[in-house]
């Protein structure tokens, strides 16, 4: 647990949560200012800040949850879509720096912007890009095929 972090209350029970799943490893809430009732977050137990501090062991576990609430999401509220959401460091929206998931049930004609203009790549700047950060990647074994 992370003094002051949020997350870490709710999740010690210090602070109350609407809680919809809990298992050994993950805590799913209910986001206390919902983009669309519903609107979830799935929050692993152990305290790490953001995508890049969370653990193998968690990242193999997570979207198995997320599959499984957003079925429960889809079948209570019949919502026609659901967008997963997770926000790493200030710039890209993130507020609480416990690694975290959404899930945000989305609806024909919802006012909901989700959305980025289009821009693009010259020549083989993205193939090159993509060769430079496939260089990056620490195991070979995830390495692209290219
Ligand atoms: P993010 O901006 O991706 O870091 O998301 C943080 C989310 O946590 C926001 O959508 C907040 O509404 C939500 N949040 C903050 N405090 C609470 C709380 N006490 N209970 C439930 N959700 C919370
Ligand atoms: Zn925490």
């Amino acid at each position: 647990m992370q003094n002051n972090c949020i997350f870490c209350k709710i999740i010690a029970g210090e602070i109350p949560s609407a809680t919809l799943y809990e298992d050994e490893d993950f805590k799913v809430i209910m986001d206390i200012f919902p983009a669309a009732k519903g609107h979830a977050i799935i929050l692993p137990k152990k305290h790490c800040e953001n995508l890049y501090e969370l653990e193998d062991a968690s990242a193999e576990k997570v979207m198995k949850v997320a599959r499984m609430v957003a079925a429960a999401i889809k079948a209570e509220l019949n919502c026609d879509g659901l967008n997963l959401l997770q926000n790493n460091g200030e710039v890209a929206g993130q507020t609480v720096f416990h690694f975290h998931i959404h899930l945000i049930p989305r609806y024909r004609n919802d006012s909901l912007k989700m959305t980025w203009s289009q821009g693009k790549y010259e020549g083989q700047e993205a193939v090159e890009l993509a060769k430079a950060i496939a260089d990056r990647l620490i195991e070979s074994d995830r390495k692209a095929n290219i």
